[in-house]
């Protein structure tokens, strides 16, 4: 069966481009029928930190992508590391490297002043017991290196990119597998490379599917496969996230992390949704609202693009608005709460249910984003208006205030309006001050709300006289 797996490092929340890997790896496990492996990739312990692997997991629930096994934990599983570099070494594959630091840097100034890439140049492949013996007798710690053959091509049939060869001799030379031992360690910290082979051979990973970012490693790790004599898992590549100028989408793009779209007001499943649309094209392009189960139901890698995906804001925004607008309001209401009480609104949970869930229903059309719940609703929440220049210059007219002053008188002696009666009090004052309807309808927004732009007035007018805020308000404004 088909075994796929995500394998962030917690050095940072998780990030978009993770975020979408980890989208085509839950769509191609649910496709084959196969699983879906969390494995936390903690073995840089200087960057490493319990936050992020929260942030991490917590954000990927949040899409929906849960996973069937895991998380796995590389800290816990250092002594399999230790014995795959055991073997690499004792089938000679591998070797003890006891340069220091400054010859490193002078081998690669050298290079440079040769014009040449730099590279590790092997020189501590062939040292023999005397060399070995003078060098541990200085103290020096030395680095594991795995071997690799210049002259070899590696080539693979990516299902993303097709065929991709790459060079031995564009490796950089022998590669470390190990860093220097500390203390009474047989080996140092294992690296990357080496540490993801182990991995994904013990947890029987068939399908590889990640950022081409990785493909220099993909190189590296086949060799790898190769040295411990196992079958070597089918790659992809995934095309990388672009902004709108085309170079890859970065911190400088203002957010990059599942959070960020989270607080900008983003649902998970529209974010899911777009995700899985940057860089795959479903087979009927015309439809491009689906749950994750959906979209898996048509999910193949050969409809992967090779070219890096645009990040679509507009897209993003598109596709969000459908959601929220296909949202009942008493769902709606619960994910619109917290951004309303952020925005600085007092609302009380126990009473305000009713009332916030027929205003979710009068705003969730012009809804984009959660956010925009805070703008759209400003002009409902509150005592005391605020009024724009416009709608003073407006309610300065001499015709306006008597309107208002009459509605007051009205609806001080009704209780509750209902939509019918709100209509009815409008075409009355028409009547009765021979006004057009127009004029009635501007005045009272205007002294409502203090504005003369705004949701459904007769809505409004309603949810604020629910509240006995209509009376309240008039009287500000007349006073
Ligand atoms: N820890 C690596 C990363 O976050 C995983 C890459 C891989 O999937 O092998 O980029």
């Amino acid at each position: 069966t088909v075994r796929v797996r995500i394998a962030p490092s917690p050095t940072g929340n998780l990030h978009i481009g993770t975020a979408r890997t980890a989208v085509f790896n839950w769509l191609f496990a649910h496709n084959q029928k196969g699983k879906f492996i969390l494995r936390i990739e903690d073995t840089d312990e200087a960057r490493s930190r319990q936050e992020y692997t929260e942030n991490i997991q917590s954000g990927l629930k949040w899409l929906g992508l849960n996973w069937d096994e895991g998380p796995f934990f590389q800290t816990q599983r250092l002594d399999r590391y230790q014995q795959a570099i055991q073997t690499l070494l004792d089938k000679d594959l591998a070797y003890r490297c006891y340069c220091t630091p400054e010859e490193l840097e002078q081998m690669r100034e050298e290079q440079k002043t040769k014009g040449l890439a730099p590279r590790y140049d092997n020189r501590h492949r062939n040292l023999t017991s005397e060399q070995i013996a003078a060098y541990e007798a200085e103290g020096r710690k030395p680095v594991i290196r795995f071997k690799i053959d210049d002259h070899r091509e590696i080539v693979w049939h990516d299902l993303i990119r097709d065929e991709v060869r790459w060079k031995g001799s564009d490796l950089g030379g022998d590669m470390v597998v190990a860093r220097a031992a500390e203390g009474d360690q047989a080996f140092g910290q294992p690296l990357y490379n080496l540490a993801v082979v182990v991995d994904d051979i013990d947890m029987e990973i068939t399908h590889v599917i990640r950022g081409e970012d990785h493909i220099a490693n993909t190189a590296k790790q086949i060799l790898l496969y190769e040295a411990m004599g196992v079958k070597v898992p089918e790659f992809a590549h995934t095309p990388l996230i672009l902004n709108q100028d085309g170079r890859k989408l970065s911190k400088r793009d203002g957010v990059t992390s599942i959070d960020d779209f989270r607080k900008m007001g983003f649902l998970p499943e529209a974010m899911a949704n777009y995700m899985s649309l940057l860089g795959w094209t479903p087979p009927d392009s015309t439809e491009e609202i689906f749950t994750l189960s959906q979209a898996a139901e048509q999910f193949s890698l050969d409809r992967v693009n090779k070219a890096g995906a645009k990040f679509d804001w507009a897209k993003l925004d598109w596709i969000n608005s459908q959601y929220l607008h296909q949202m009942p309001p008493d769902k709606l209401v619960e994910l619109l709460v917290p951004y309303w009480q952020e925005g600085g609104y007092e609302i009380n949970l126990d009473t305000d249910h009713p009332w916030l869930e027929s205003l979710t229903a009068m705003i969730a059309p012009s809804l984009t984003r959660l956010t925009d719940a805070v703008k759209e609703s400003k002009l409902l929440f509150g005592e005391s208006v605020e009024y724009s220049q416009e709608a003073l210059d407006f309610l300065k007219q001499d015709e306006v205030k008597p309107l208002l002053q009459e509605l007051l008188e009205t609806i001080n002696f009704t209780n509750a309006l209902s939509e019918a009666e709100a209509k009815n009090i409008v075409n009355q004052l028409t009547k009765t001050h021979k006004v057009k309807k127009g004029l009635v309808m501007r005045s009272l927004r205007a002294g409502l709300t203090g504005e003369l732009h705004g949701p459904d007035l007769i809505q409004s007018w309603l949810l604020l006289n629910q509240k006995g805020l209509d009376r309240i308000r008039l009287q500000q404004t007349l006073s």
